[in-house]
């Protein structure tokens, strides 16, 4: 039986990591001066996964990252000083000012909504909006908020099954007279949610905007301040009532970038500045009180009480999206034939290709009435099937090109078409209509590079030019 209880100070360590702290009087969260063989170190000692080894003691550095010191390198422990009552953010109920508009905040769990678990020392999602208002009272400047958790998963467990709670959930608080929604979520999948409510949720009413954060609120770096202030200012005062996504713009917190939701993609597994738009421009910036339009086709916020939503909450989930790279066999198409998919996107090489091994798998899948359809791997531009032979003859098996559809974004379109209808024509008209600016006729030059910042030249460029 272990030797710890909920109270232990020296909580999940044993072994001789237990020994060495408890030789020098170190407890848990006790910050620390570390002298090792390898150097010193100083940071706060954190709790010890109970599944992790014995061998080391883990401290949570200034930087906000955690190393782990092999306990038989320590020469001494010196305890400089205490930190727990950091972690702890109270809930607070958001207070009411006549005037201001209403915003709703929906939680589904992420980074964003994330805190130390006392326990494992690992980032858990168990921060409830109550506690993300605890932590950022200038939302009370903004709006009167209303909270609501909905989930509080990491979003590589959002699925089909959320995408309709929320996309439900935002509709019942529309219908309720809501001025702005606001859903705090992982960034991981977070253009897929958003692609599922572009479909799900058309003609909103008002800003839907999600947000999360790719640091968690404990680290002297986090990103989650900003931009929930960011999405929280778009919800309730912006013209732009799309669903968007609402992050860090460039490296620096100069601004946040907002996106359309179908047209945003994470492209960097840890920058603050992961999102982009793709092939197309950004809709706006926001600093902190100030939107700046860079990209007027917008769908407009309707007067109070009016409103055009069309919910279309349907989704059938027998849909997959196959990254196609070099060597490919067949049984990976089969196998998914085989199972009943009735649905497959490609993410196809250069301008929307497969290996010739793979045709007869294709033609089993028409056969078997799947509907297929080709984006790009290369994630900038077109599908162009006309330009080779063999696009040619990949089109002649029955599958689709989809223009500029982003992978994900077709994936979940489809998922969504046949939650609608069996008729392969009629997914195909719905597939190939543009939703939301789900295709694009062309793709301005300037998208990506100008205007979504991450260079210190670019931004040099941008003051420059917009003085
Ligand atoms: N893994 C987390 C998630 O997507 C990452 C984040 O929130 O940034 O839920």
């Amino acid at each position: 039986m272990s030797t710890e209880t909920a109270q232990d100070d020296l909580r999940g360590y044993r072994g001789i990591s237990r020994e060495v702290l408890a030789r020098d009087g170190i407890r848990v969260w006790s910050e620390v001066r570390a002298k090792t063989k390898q150097g010193q170190f100083e940071g706060l000692v954190l709790p010890r996964s109970e599944t992790a080894d014995e061998l080391h003691i883990v401290l949570k550095l200034d930087s906000g990252y955690n190393i782990g010191l092999a306990a038989d390198q320590i020469e001494s422990l010196e305890e400089v000083g205490r930190r727990e009552a950091q972690y702890k953010i109270p809930e607070k109920k958001f207070p009411y000012s006549a005037g201001k508009p209403r915003v709703k905040l929906f939680g589904t769990g992420g980074t964003i909504a994330s805190r130390l678990d006392y326990r494992t020392g690992a980032v858990i999602p168990a921060f409830s909006p109550g506690e993300l208002y605890g932590s950022v009272p200038e939302l009370a400047d903004i709006c009167n908020l209303e909270t609501e958790k909905l989930y509080g998963i990491f979003s590589e467990n959002m699925g089909p099954e959320q995408w309709i709670g929320v996309a439900q959930a935002c509709a019942a608080e529309i219908e309720k007279g809501i001025d702005g929604i606001v859903i705090g979520h992982g960034t991981d999948t977070m253009h897929h949610t958003a692609a599922a409510l572009s479909f799900m949720l058309q003609n909103p009413p008002v800003p839907i905007v999600m947000v999360g954060s790719q640091r968690s609120s404990d680290r002297p770096s986090s990103d989650a301040t900003l931009n929930l202030i960011h999405a929280t200012y778009t919800a309730a005062r912006s013209d732009i009532a799309e669903i968007v996504v609402c992050m860090f713009g460039p490296t620096s917190d100069d601004y946040g970038l907002l996106h359309r939701g179908t047209r945003v993609r994470k492209m960097h597994s840890s920058y603050r500045s992961t999102f982009r738009t793709i092939g197309d421009r950004p809709l706006a910036t926001v600093e902190r009180e100030k939107i700046t339009i860079l990209n007027p086709g917008y769908h407009q916020r309707c007067p109070r009480g009016e409103s055009n939503l069309a919910l279309n909450a349907a989704f059938d989930d027998r849909v997959s999206l196959v990254y196609y790279y070099p060597g490919m066999k067949p049984d990976v198409i089969e196998s998914l034939v085989d199972n009943g998919y009735r649905g497959i996107v490609f993410a196809g090489t250069g301008l929307g290709h497969v290996n010739r091994a793979v045709y007869p798998a294709i033609e089993k899948a028409r056969e078997a009435g799947v509907a297929s359809y080709m984006t790009v791997q290369t994630i900038w531009g077109y599908t162009q099937m006309y330009v080779y032979e063999t696009g040619r003859e990949i089109m002649g098996l029955g599958v689709e090109p989809i223009a500029n559809m982003l992978p994900e974004v077709a994936y979940v379109k489809l998922g969504w078409a046949l939650g609608q209808t069996d008729d392969l024509g009629e997914i195909k008209k719905i597939m190939q209509t543009p939703i939301n600016g789900d295709i694009t006729e062309r793709e301005p030059p300037d998208g990506y590079l100008v205007y979504q910042g991450g260079l210190p030249e670019i931004e040099e460029f941008m003051r420059r030019v917009h003085r």
